[in-house]
């Protein structure tokens, strides 16, 4: 077990199970998250023989970054993992802050018809520490803190949802990361059950749903995983979310042309957001060299653009991130494996 794995309440139970006072976890949390040590044996208010005793029971292996690609105002990072597989994250750098993109899964299982990402089969899911280090690594890399995470990478997060959970508690925890709840977000296609989970988190985490479509026979074409959770069902999850938390909802959907990007389509996203505590993302699809999509020409985004804006919906389209250097949505790692 990596001992990133463990939350500070878990770390408490360890130690009185080895007959040892609850407050050595917070000892060691802050050798982690705010010194940042690379060791046990660095963690010197530690006798040796409980260092000896950690050292037995956890490792302390760190994912290594192999490669950085680096454009205007994002970086690309290409982390390998302890059984040699793969992950990227990507930080942009934003007038509020730096955020940063992170993996959730090696490859994925939801088959988004559209996603590059999607293309490769789930490998397995990532362990809290492979989520955490991604930060952790990352700024030491730039010097930098980072401010806001979004879980948009590789990976359906609520498709690995005890280990996001356990990710999102030490990344929020004063004594862990201290990244506010608010300024973490998690993206997902809309496995349901999970979103109703993910309204009880402490804090109130950000939702964003990928919505891509506001007709099921569409959205099932594009997105298998609405034959499992139909939209209606997203919807009354989505408002439960909402009541819940109090937080505005994100509605991301990339724009594909002649797929979902006329005024019929527009007007149906309309109608089924309005009146919710929610806004609309538009992402211009990312062109892949393997999928048949095409992002619509400008004014045609603007035209979509203008309608949710004229039925009073906030809507922003988003600013393109990394397109120079493939990191770009969906398209992360897929180059390393052509
Ligand atoms: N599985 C999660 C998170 C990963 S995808 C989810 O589905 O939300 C993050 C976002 O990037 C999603 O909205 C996804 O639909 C979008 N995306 C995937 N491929 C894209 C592409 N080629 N261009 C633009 N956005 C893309």
């Amino acid at each position: 077990m990596n001992i990133y794995n463990l939350t500070l309440e878990e770390l408490e139970n360890y130690f009185l199970s080895i007959n040892e006072k609850k407050y050595r976890a917070s000892q060691v949390f802050e050798w982690l998250y705010k010194k940042r040590v690379t060791s046990f044996d660095e963690m010197t208010n530690l006798s040796n023989s409980l260092i000896e005793k950690l050292k037995q029971d956890f490792s302390f292996y760190v994912p290594s970054i192999v490669a950085r690609e680096n454009d205007r105002d994002v970086s690309k990072f290409l982390f390998k993992l302890s059984d040699g597989e793969h992950i990227e994250s990507v930080v942009m750098y934003h007038d509020y802050g730096i955020s940063l993109c992170i993996s959730s899964q090696v490859g994925c299982n939801m088959g988004c018809r559209f996603c590059e990402s999607g293309r490769r089969k789930k490998v397995r899911n990532l362990e809290p520490y492979e989520m955490l280090l991604q930060i952790i690594e990352i700024e030491k890399q730039i010097n930098k803190r980072i401010s806001h995470i979004v879980v948009m990478g590789i990976g359906e997060p609520f498709d690995n949802y005890d280990n996001l959970v356990k990710f999102i508690a030490n990344a929020n925890n004063p004594k862990g990361l201290e990244i506010g709840s608010r300024h973490i977000t998690v993206s997902t296609c809309g496995i349901v059950p999970k979103i109703y989970e993910f309204s009880k988190l402490p804090g109130g985490v950000n939702l964003a749903i990928s919505l891509h479509s506001a007709f099921d026979d569409k959205r099932s074409k594009l997105m298998p995983i609405n034959k499992a959770y139909p939209l209606k069902d997203v919807m009354v999850a989505v408002k439960d979310y909402i009541k819940a938390t109090n937080r505005r909802v994100t509605f991301e959907y990339i724009l594909l042309e002649n797929v979902n990007d006329s005024k019929e389509d527009a007007l149906a996203l309309c109608s089924l957001i309005k009146g919710l505590n929610a806004y609309v993302n538009l992402i211009p699809y990312n062109e892949s060299s393997a999928l048949e999509f095409k992002r619509p020409k400008n004014d045609k985004i603007m035209n979509f653009y203008d309608i949710i804006k004229k039925e009073g919906i906030a809507v922003t389209i988003r600013r393109e991130f990394g397109s120079e250097i493939s990191a770009a949505c969906g398209q992360l790692r897929s180059k390393k494996e052509e």
